[in-house]
């Protein structure tokens, strides 16, 4: 692990294996209280050498981080790939996407802009003049999921550097690797040392001391609603940004291209093994338009090559670990004992869970309510629109959804209505480019994502006012 300026190794140490044959792929260390306090004490350093670093520096600091992953894409997709559930090609679309967020956010660097304020508009205050500018908060503390092991972790780091402060990473237990090569692509790229630290270990161990701290001025949350609602209690006086889950909703309207929308949701549903916070759970389609999307749906999922996630003709991976995969066949087993119906799946292998469809899904049971981050889809038939929102807006969650339709007014009542973070017309509930906000309402989340969202969450305005000797001139 990189702590406080030096990559630090230990004899306690913690297993990284690979999900679809539990084969060891590399350990790093389990770092104790006492490494995180002295990585803590490392980014104070850090962070006054972070605020003073020039735009220029940052932004060619960034540069230069995104151009080494891009020579060397090839490691930083096979390391996401043997860690985490990616297949090798969902993995290089990720490694592309981080590429995209280091640049973004160097170019962000150079938009990090104040204002003046005109004081004149207060009675008393015609002699004054002055601005706000925008300056970095110190130090932020990144704590990230294994779904996205790199792009996550680098939509923290590509804005805190941008905005100039220090950042620390723990990355999730299960996926540390793709987060420590990217801390190799900065320290390649000349970043001073203590400005980013990733430290290993359990978030139940480490979590409690990085959370808490006074020393931290932002806990940037990206995770289970669980995890984040525990972290939100517990830090106190600072700044959290909640990137949580979600059971996202698409619509589907009578009068859309339906063959576009099966391409789309299937898509939706089981990249990254539905383990993708964006993810479609549930879709409600018109009655008229039911049984068509259904039995297209049925049999372009039933097309699915699942298998050794390093092979390019293979669509979907295992999921993360067998102990998840057991949770999703439990869910999906209790949704068929209450009524559901299943229209295509089977059995679980390991961690392997097929590519599962469920219609009439009683809306008490668990798989209806909460996010089941893995690849089983629910389909419902609706009567109408109004319906179809209701239904969509019922639950404790609100990240994105989808609808299709080719009627504007209908699109613009769902954009409306529905109580989400985001809303795609015409394409399913995950798309997403790292340019633009990204969060949600309810258990999804607080705050928002997406460089320059995050470069606004990383600084605060200071406010200067000059008192004249005498009232301004124009
Ligand atoms: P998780 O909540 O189990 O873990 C997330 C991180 O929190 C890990 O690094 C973990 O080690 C750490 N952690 C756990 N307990 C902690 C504690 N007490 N203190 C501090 N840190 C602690 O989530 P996961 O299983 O890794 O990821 C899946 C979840 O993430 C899903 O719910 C998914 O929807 C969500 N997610 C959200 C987004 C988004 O941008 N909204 C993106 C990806 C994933």
């Amino acid at each position: 692990m990189l702590i406080a300026g030096k990559w630090v190794e230990k004899e306690e140490v913690i297993e990284v294996c690979n999900p679809q044959d539990n084969s060891l792929i590399s350990t790093v260390p389990a770092a104790s209280e006492e490494d995180m306090l002295l990585t803590i004490e490392g980014a104070k350093e850090g962070a006054k050498v972070a605020a003073s670093m020039p735009v220029h520096q940052r932004m060619n600091i960034l540069n230069k981080a995104a151009a080494y992953i891009e020579e060397n894409l090839g490691e930083y997709a096979a390391t996401i790939a043997l860690e985490g559930s990616k297949t090798i090609r969902e993995a290089t679309a990720e490694v592309k996407r981080c590429i995209q967020t280091l640049r973004i956010s160097a170019e962000e660097a150079r938009r990090i802009n104040g204002e003046t304020i005109p004081f004149d508009q207060a009675e008393g205050s015609e002699d004054r003049i002055g601005y706000y500018y925008r300056f970095p908060i110190g130090i932020v503390a990144a704590i990230t999921p294994f779904n996205d092991p790199l792009n996550l972790v680098a939509h923290k780091v590509g804005p805190a550097i941008a905005s100039g402060n220090a950042i620390i990473v723990k990355p999730a237990t299960v996926t540390p690797l793709s987060a420590l090569l990217l801390a190799e692509a900065f320290e390649k790229a000349g970043l001073p040392s203590k400005v980013l630290s990733v430290i290993t270990g359990k978030g139940s161990v480490i979590g409690d001391l990085l959370v808490t701290h006074p020393a931290i001025r932002m806990v940037s949350f990206t995770g289970g609603l669980e995890t984040g609602e525990e972290i939100a209690r517990k830090a106190g006086l600072k700044k959290i940004s909640m990137e949580l889950g979600s059971n996202s909703p698409v619509i589907v309207l009578n009068d859309a291209d339906i063959e576009k929308a099966v391409e789309s949701t299937v898509s939706g549903a089981f990249y990254a093994v539905g383990q993708n916070c964006l993810g479609v759970q549930r879709i409600y389609i018109e009655e008229e338009s039911y049984e068509t999307f259904s039995s297209l749906f049925v049999n372009r999922v039933q097309q699915y090559q699942v298998g050794d996630k390093m092979l390019n003709t293979t669509d979907m991976g295992p999921m993360i670990s067998e102990t998840e995969a057991i949770r999703v066949e439990r869910w999906v087993d209790e949704a068929v004992a209450m009524g559901a119906r299943r229209l295509t799946g089977g059995k679980r292998e390991g961690a392997f869970y097929p590519p599962t469809v469920l219609t009439d899904v009683p809306p008490d049971c668990t798989i209806a309510r909460q996010e089941i981050f893995g690849p089983v889809v629910l389909l419902y038939p609706v009567a109408d629109l109004d319906t179809a929102i209701e239904q969509s807006n019922d639950v404790n969650y609100g990240l994105q959804a989808g609808i299709f339709t080719s009627n504007i007014d209908k699109a613009f009542e769902a954009i409306g209505k529905m109580d989400v973070g985001g809303i795609m017309i015409n394409d399913s509930s995950d798309y997403r480019i790292d340019g633009m906000p990204f969060g949600g309402v309810k258990g999804s989340g607080l705050g928002r994502e997406g460089v320059k969202f995050t470069v606004q969450e990383m600084t605060e305005p200071k406010v200067v006012s000059f008192k004249l000797a005498q009232k301004r001139s124009v």
